[in-house]
């Protein structure tokens, strides 16, 4: 038996429950899972409360990511022992996910634990941190460096915020938030941010462009502060956008892009190649100082999901939320 988070559909509403289970409940896959430990993401948020049309087929066990010990495994690239990682992949959403003490997925579908990193800094990290990595690797591949001037990060109090600010800190590069949350200022100063921005600055209407301040932007928020942020971008700069915390809406105009050739990056890490992740994951494991994992981590147990899954859809989470399975 184990145990798992279930979403079930009652009429419109989703309803959570933690339920034991036995293994016969587990989906098809080829590689078992002993999960030590999952993460909350704003996906899970959405599929958890309901808000977003997140979650495929009911039941469902949420959780975008895991991180644990292999126990059963049909393919050779996994044997019994190994410690491993999932975010993504459409696990969570359309396959039953990482909110469980076992999980059944694809072998292709997950990576061998980098060396100097464990389960729980692994799920501190998860899917937000993950994606924050690919980011600043898209600003990099552009061409963005230190010397150029300063980055702009937005919905900085976030999963993906914080560990923008850590990474890019770390890189060198003078990085400046964007937050609606003054309480937070002194973490993301702690975390390596030089100056941060009230949220209000950013959401009047953006004129088609405005005076040049960010030579580059992570953007988790979209909407009309992507808007902001596009048109103050330098000459050349790159906004590596990945989410949609303020909406999916994008209101802006065609100006940055052909008077100042400013590159907007697209970044998604649910379906980004396992070669791309293994050097993310490296990456990330070199670059995070220690004080990202005690600044901005806290734990939940899977009892406790439901209650942070209504508050990461509020935007009242801060930083990063794993869950000891
Ligand atoms: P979080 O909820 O942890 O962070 C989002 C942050 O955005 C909040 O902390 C808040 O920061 C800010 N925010 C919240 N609501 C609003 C609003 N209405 N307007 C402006 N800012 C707001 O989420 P994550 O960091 O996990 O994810 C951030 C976004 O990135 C989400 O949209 C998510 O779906 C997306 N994402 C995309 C991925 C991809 O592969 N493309 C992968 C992972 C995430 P503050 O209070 O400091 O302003």
């Amino acid at each position: 038996m184990f145990k798992a988070l279930l979403l079930e559909q009652e009429g419109k509403a989703t309803v959570s429950s933690v339920q034991e289970l036995d293994d016969s409940h587990l989906p098809e896959g080829e590689v078992t899972v002993a999960v030590e430990y999952s993460s909350l993401n704003y996906k899970d948020g959405l599929a958890i409360t309901g808000k977003g049309k997140i979650v495929r087929n009911f039941p469902m066990v949420p959780g975008i990511d895991f991180a644990g010990t292999v126990i059963d495994s049909a393919s050779p690239d996994f044997s019994q022992g190994d410690k491993v990682i999932l975010t993504g992949w459409g696990v969570g959403e359309s396959h039953w996910g990482g909110m469980a003490q076992k999980a059944r997925v694809k072998a292709r579908q997950l990576v061998k634990m980098p060396e100097g990193l464990d389960s729980r800094n692994a799920m501190m990290i998860g899917t937000a941190g993950l994606t924050a990595m690919l980011c600043v690797m898209a600003l990099e591949q552009s061409g963005v460096t230190p010397e150029q001037g300063e980055i702009l990060v937005t919905g900085a109090s976030g999963g993906v915020g914080t560990v923008s600010v850590a990474l890019l800190a770390k890189l060198g590069y003078d990085v400046v938030t964007v937050s609606g949350r003054p309480e937070n200022s002194a973490m993301l100063v702690n975390l390596g941010a030089k100056l941060i921005l009230p949220r209000n600055r950013f959401e009047e209407p953006a004129r088609p462009l405005d005076k040049q301040l960010w030579a580059g932007a992570v953007d988790t928020v979209g909407s009309k502060l992507l808007a902001k942020v596009l048109s103050e971008m330098n000459y050349g700069g790159t906004v590596a956008a990945c989410g949609l915390a303020g909406g999916f809406d994008l209101p802006t105009t065609v100006m940055p892009f052909i008077l100042r050739g400013v590159n907007l990056q697209g970044v998604d890490s649910v379906m980004c190649p396992t070669d791309k992740r293994i050097e993310a994951w490296e990456r990330l494991v070199k670059l995070l100082p220690e004080s990202f994992y005690e600044l901005a981590c806290r734990k939940v147990t899977l009892e406790g999901v439901a209650e942070y899954a209504k508050a990461i859809t509020e935007g009242q989470v801060t930083g990063r939320i794993i869950v000891r399975v």
